[in-house]
């Protein structure tokens, strides 16, 4: 089954299940009150049609279908609400919440993407997870990027060239506390994120006011050793944020 197919069948049981307590809730209700029976329908079919609306933008924008900004931003400030309750879903039903993780960063990067800016590349912070650093390798590209002599076994080296090149900073991340310090203290004016699916779902709920372009590691020997990520994907958001070609 595909991402969005396991989506929008967690979003159908979610659907179901308030269907089936709006049906337990008249059963036991309606009998005492009718003005309070009539909230609770109201409220959960109410709930059941934006649910629903916002299933069709999400689909769309999965798609690749034309949808207007606003309605997108607007989706996604609904996705995010029901996201934890999806993504529980989802699991209850063995169903890998990385499927339903990677639909949320697609719709968060669709946003941005729908929007046009023109920052500076000095303003663009690149954060990168540590594990992209050959596992073997002992130099501290934590404390700073430059400290890498760039020995072409691993990505650091080209993201150090960027950092040179195109003057956007980057940064070697251990976690999200240290993803969040370096947000603080360099205060960009947009973020493009290297992760995981778990690390970038929380780190975009995390950075609410400024835009944060998600990109996938990739993960030929497994978990958080040895990641790896496209270089043409980072140069292509660096390129959209500024409005350059890189
Ligand atoms: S590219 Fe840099 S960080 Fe990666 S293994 Fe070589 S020296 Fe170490």
């Amino acid at each position: 089954m595909t991402d969005i197919k396991k989506y929008l069948t967690s979003v159908g049981i979610l659907v179901l299940i308030l269907g089936i307590l709006m049906g337990v809730a008249n059963f036991f209700i309606i009998s005492l009150t009718q003005i309070f029976s009539l909230g609770i329908n109201t409220v959960v079919i109410s709930l059941i049609l934006i649910i629903l609306c916002s299933t069709i933008v999400t689909y769309r924008v999965i798609k690749g279908k034309n949808v207007n900004s606003n309605i997108m931003k607007i989706n996604f400030k609904i996705v995010s609400v029901l996201f934890p309750i999806i993504s529980f879903i989802a699991s209850s039903f063995g169903m890998s919440k990385s499927e339903i993780r990677r639909i949320y960063i697609k719709l968060n990067n669709e946003y941005i993407y729908s929007n046009k800016y023109n920052f500076n590349p000095e303003d663009i912070i690149i954060l990168i997870p540590h594990c992209i650093q050959e596992n073997s390798c002992k130099l501290k590209v934590t404390n700073d990027i430059d400290n890498c002599k760039k020995c072409g076994k691993c990505n650091i080296g080209e993201l150090a060239e960027l950092n040179k090149s195109v003057k956007v900073k980057v940064f070697v991340a251990t976690g999200g506390t240290l993803a969040r310090k370096i947000i603080i203290d360099n205060k960009p004016k947009a973020v493009i994120a290297v992760a995981c699916e778990r690390d970038l779902t929380s780190g975009i709920q995390d950075i609410k006011k400024i835009p944060v372009l998600g990109v996938f590691n990739k993960r030929p020997n497994g978990p958080c050793i040895n990641t790896n990520v496209d270089i043409v994907d980072i140069k292509k958001a660096i390129s959209f944020l500024t409005g350059k070609v890189y």
